[in-house]
């Protein structure tokens, strides 16, 4: 981790795994596990083009769908989950039928970044498996990181804030690594075998969509994941959140079935459960503020969150256990509350005041 003012940060065994591995390869097996379940069906290449309700739009009753060779079908159904990544249909349901939208608080940071692939080469770094290298704050907002994948193979990932040109060929993407603050992941990929083309992504904000707000919404319909909640990637949180809030959503299911009506009930608890679950990551995304060109609203505590944030960061750099304590905060392992726990706020706001 090359972290501005410590390259790199203490290197330490954590006590825990993490896995990295292609996309790809992470979606094969969540498909192969949901094809396994004897009371799934999937439908495949199949598009979803309405949520349907009742005339007064109160509850849904399935959806309308457009099948590969292009023939519109409809299917009942009692629970209608949204996990279509941008949640149009919900927006588009709800607009139909007149109700609000949900509002949004958005952090606006204009990400452009690249990736590529590469094979990992015989004499490779052995000191490091992965390495991030992030631009210091709020000066430069480049940063990469790059991670192993299954077959021996890197990938490589370059970016900024706010309309950052990001590289579209191989030898502007070495050109970009190159002007890194570190110059860790150039010597790593300068002479590695390029495996890919150099894929390009945009991401203009962070949005959260407060759908708890609502004072009405329509029974048997539930976003999820980015439907809701939507983070700046270069976290690297949004498919956790998805995995945890799909646990929720099992959690409720169980506990809601004596209830009257369960499906009714569902989305209200969700709503109200879930906010719990974003606030972790959510906390992460709003550190974009550190950068002056980030629009939305900047919470107003932030100068003293971004304090206690640095302050927490020297106190990891010094203890193992602090460190442990705040990978596992990132890594969506223990909730952003741990950091409130007294005895830790009192060495943060010592540390805070030695600056
Ligand atoms: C470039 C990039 C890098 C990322 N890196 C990471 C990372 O390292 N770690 C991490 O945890 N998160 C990462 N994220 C975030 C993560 O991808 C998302 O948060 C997560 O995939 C959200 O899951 P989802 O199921 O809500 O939506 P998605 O994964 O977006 O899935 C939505 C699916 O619904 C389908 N769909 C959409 N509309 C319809 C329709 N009308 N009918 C039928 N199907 C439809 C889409 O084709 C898609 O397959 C990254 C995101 C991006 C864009």
């Amino acid at each position: 981790m090359e972290r501005p003012g410590y390259d790199p940060f203490p290197q330490r065994d954590l006590g825990w795994s993490s896995y990295a591995v292609s996309r790809p390869t992470i979606e094969r097996a969540v498909r192969r596990r949901v094809e396994s379940r004897a009371n799934t069906t999937l439908r495949q290449r199949c598009r979803v083009h309405e949520v349907l309700a009742t005339p007064n739009g109160e509850a849904v009753t399935g959806v309308r769908y457009e099948k590969s060779n292009g023939a519109s079908e409809t299917i009942t159904a009692d629970l209608v989950v949204d996990a279509s990544g941008r949640g149009a249909v919900t927006l588009a349901l709800l607009q139909s039928i007149g109700q609000p939208l949900p509002e949004e608080t958005t952090i606006g940071i204009d990400l452009g970044y690249a990736a590529c692939i590469f094979d990992i080469p015989d004499d490779a770094a052995t000191d490091w498996n992965g390495v991030m290298t992030l631009g210091q704050a709020p000066q430069n907002g480049r940063g990469g990181l790059m991670l192993p994948l299954e077959g021996n193979r890197w990938m490589a990932t370059i970016g900024g804030r706010h309309g950052d040109v990001r590289p579209g060929d191989a030898e502007g993407f070495l050109t970009y690594a190159r002007a890194l603050r570190t110059p860790t992941i150039y010597n790593a990929i300068g002479h590695a075998k390029r495996l890919d083309g150099v894929a390009r992504y945009g991401f203009p904000e962070s949005v959260r969509r407060h759908f708890e707000r609502l004072d009405v919404f329509p029974r048997g319909l539930l976003p999820i994941g980015d439907a809701i909640c939507r983070f700046n990637p270069v976290y690297g949180q949004g498919m956790s959140v998805a995995a945890l809030e799909a646990c929720l959503l099992q959690r409720l299911l169980g506990r809601l079935g004596e209830d009257s009506d369960p499906i009714a009930a569902l989305a209200p608890a969700f709503f109200a459960e879930v906010q719990t679950l974003i606030e972790t990551p959510w906390s992460v995304a709003i550190l974009d503020f550190a950068f002056p060109d980030t629009r939305g609203q900047r919470p107003a505590d932030f100068e003293t969150t971004l304090k206690f944030g640095i302050a927490l960061t020297r106190l990891a750099a010094e203890d193992p256990a602090v460190h442990k304590l705040t990978a596992e905060v990132q890594n969506l392992l223990r909730p952003r509350s741990a950091y409130l726990e007294p005895a830790l706020v009192q060495r943060v706001l010592a540390k805070m005041a030695e600056v």
